[in-house]
C-alpha cells in the first residue's frame, strides 16, 4: 500500500513569521493516515522545519552543484545541513520562469536521492498541449529526461507530481478522470522505465486548484496517491479542512 502524501505549495508566500503561526496551527492536526507537508521558502525553512514535529517541511527548488559561483541559489548540502528531507523539483513555474528542463531536474534528482532527500518531481502540460491532445506525449517526454539515469529503487522512493499547467492558480482543475488517467500514464512510463516494483512504489501526486471541495474525489482515484496544493494550502483553516478530509 502506498502512504498518501499531501504537500502545500506555499511558493514565494509567508515570511518565518507567517510561516512559524501556520505551523503552530496545523502541525497537531496531522494525523497518520498519510504524509502531510508544506514547501516553505528557503529563508522560512530552517525555523519552520524545527519548529514542525509531524509536518514534513520541503524546500520548493535547489541547485544541482553543491557548491560554487551561482549567485542566489541554495544547494543540497545546505538542505542538507538544515535536515530538509524533501524537495520539490521542475515546478512548472521554474520550468517557465527560471530555465528548468529535464536536464538540469535530472541532475537535481540525482542530487537529492544522493543526499537521502525525496524528490517531488513536477511535469505537466500546457493549455495548448492539452487541447492539441498532446499530453500523454508530454509526460513521457518529460518523465524519459528527468528520470533519465536513475536506480529503479530511488525511482520508487520519488514523488511524482503531475500538474496540468492550465490548472495551476486558475481554478479550474482537471476532471478525476482526466487527472486519473494522466497519473496512470506516469505510472505506467515508470514501469516503462523502471520496472513494475517501481512503478507499484512511486507516489504520484495531482496538482493543480485542489482544494478542500474536490480533494476527496482525487484521493479516491486508484493512482493518486496525494496532492500538491498551492493556493489552498496558504491558509491554516484549509490546509487543516484538507487534512481532516484526508483519511
Ligand atoms: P494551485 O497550485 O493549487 O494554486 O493550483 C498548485 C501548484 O502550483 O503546485
Amino acid at each position: 500500500m502506498r502512504k498518501p502524501i499531501i504537500v502545500g505549495n506555499w511558493k514565494m508566500n509567508k515570511t518565518i513569521t507567517e510561516a512559524l503561526e501556520f505551523v503552530a496551527a496545523v502541525d497537531a492536526n496531522v494525523h497518520a493516515d498519510a504524509d502531510f507537508g508544506i514547501a516553505s521558502s528557503f529563508i522560512a525553512l530552517n525555523e519552520t522545519n524545527k519548529a514542525a514535529s509531524k509536518l514534513i517541511v520541503a524546500a520548493q527548488n535547489c541547485h544541482f552543484a553543491d557548491n560554487g559561483a551561482f549567485t542566489g541559489e541554495v544547494s543540497v548540502p545546505m538542505l542538507e545541513d538544515i535536515n530538509v528531507k524533501f524537495c520539490i523539483i521542475g515546478h512548472s513555474e521554474r520550468r517557465e520562469m527560471f530555465g528548468d528542463t529535464d536536464e538540469t531536474v535530472n541532475k537535481k534528482a540525482k542530487k537529492l536521492i544522493d543526499a537521502n532527500i525525496t524528490p517531488i518531481l513536477c511535469i505537466g502540460e500546457t493549455e495548448a498541449q492539452y487541447d492539441a491532445k498532446e499530453t500523454e506525449t508530454v509526460i513521457r517526454t518529460q518523465l524519459t529526461g528527468s528520470l533519465a539515469n536513475l536506480c529503479a529503487n530511488c525511482v520508487g522512493n520519488m514523488v511524482v507530481a503531475y500538474e496540468p499547467i492550465w490548472a495551476i492558480g486558475t481554478g479550474k482543475s482537471a476532471t478525476k478522470e482526466d487527472a486519473q488517467n494522466c497519473c496512470a500514464i506516469v505510472r505506467d512510463q515508470v514501469k516503462v522505465m523502471y520496472g513494475d516494483d517501481a512503478a507499484n512504489k512511486v507516489r504520484v501526486q495531482y496538482g493543480g486548484s485542489v482544494k478542500p471541495d474536490n480533494i476527496v474525489e482525487y484521493m479516491a482515484c486508484p493512482d493518486i496517491d496525494g496532492a500538491l496544493i498551492g493556493g489552498a494550502s496558504l491558509q491554516a483553516a484549509s490546509f487543516n479542512e484538507i487534512i481532516s478530509k484526508v483519511k
